[in-house]
């Protein structure tokens, strides 16, 4: 299995960083889920935003600044995931922008085949609405409830009928519905006012700030604990000055130094069984700082994912 990479050598060019096929990481596009432990899949929806469109052209922007990273910077890893695991990018998911009935059908069923091939899920948002349809997918695959964990500035627990396309209300329906146990679950970066935590632990920005990443990892990993979860890493937890390209930015939250340390000291010691990240919208963004934070979060994530075979191709 070879991804979108020219083969270097005495006699032909290095790929180019900012030319060629974007697929996340340079892996091979592919449907055929043959032999591969983790599968991209883009959702290019921002129908269910309250504030800012453009969220819709995040899987691409993530994927064209996951190309940067494929050379030096690996670090602090020391591999291409890419390169040493079974990963493919299945694209997006398609369904009719003009038909919002047709979302939530289309990107479970597209989560679902996934999961059925022995595969994992890794989002790109999209809005957050992305995170119900693959998380019910998770959940029914893997067993609910599922803990959550997840990096947000908004808890994204408002009321909910159970019919909404809200990117602010599916976490309620998630726990509504027993998809995700909020005790023990938990919400990094919140800042945002909400009467109802609905039971999950919220370590708001201000916390984390106060309190530092360590003891941060520390009450997630506690709250946690070996049980399988799903995490969603909404980019606007970032503080607007990392992450200027998101449709309902925050003033207050955390840096991408504090967020990668956070992540990759939970991740390797968590059980994740489906992921997203989410919200980049790039119509915002500058210099794609935003998709180039988004894409450094997956990237880690298939460097860190526990369990995941270590294969060269
Ligand atoms: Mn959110
Ligand atoms: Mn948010």
């Amino acid at each position: 299995m070879a991804g979108f990479l020219t083969p270097d050598g005495p006699h032909e060019w290095p790929t180019l960083t900012y030319a060629g096929v974007m697929s996340f990481g340079r892996a091979p596009y592919a449907r055929d889920l043959d032999d591969v432990d983790l599968a991209i899949l883009g959702v290019p929806l921002d129908l269910a935003t309250t504030g800012r469109s453009g969220a819709r052209e995040g899987p691409n922007a993530i994927r064209t600044e996951s190309a940067k990273l494929s050379e030096l910077a690996n670090h602090p890893h020391g591999f291409d995931p890419i390169a040493r695991r079974r990963i493919v990018d299945c694209g997006d998911v398609a369904f009719d922008t003009n038909r919002a009935d047709t979302v939530v059908p289309a990107v479970h069923q597209a989560a679902s085949e996934i999961l059925a091939a022995g595969a994992k899920v890794v989002g790109l948002g999209g809005d957050h609405f992305v995170s119900y349809p693959l998380l019910r997918a998770a959940a029914e695959h893997h067993g609910a409830p599922l803990s959550l964990v997840h990096f947000d500035a908004h808890s994204d627990t408002w009321p909910d009928d159970g019919e909404r396309l809200d990117h602010g209300s599916m976490f309620r329906r998630a726990v509504d519905e027993g998809l995700i146990d909020p005790a023990t679950s938990a919400q990094i970066g919140i800042r945002t006012w909400n009467d109802d935590t609905m039971g999950l632990d919220q370590l708001e920005a201000h916390w984390v700030h106060e309190h530092g990443v360590a003891a941060t990892v520390q009450r997630v990993l506690d709250r946690v604990g070996e049980r399988p979860c799903y995490l969603t890493f909404d980019i606007d937890c970032l503080d607007p000055a990392f992450a200027p390209g998101t449709g309902t930015p925050v003033v207050g939250g955390l840096s991408s130094a504090q967020a990668l340390a956070i992540w990759r000291a939970i991740v390797p010691n968590l059980r994740p069984v489906g992921a997203d990240v989410v919200e980049v919208a790039p119509p915002f963004d500058v210099a794609g700082v935003t998709a180039l934070a988004a894409a450094t979060l997956v990237h880690d994530l298939l460097c860190m994912w526990p369990g995941l075979a270590d294969r060269s191709r």
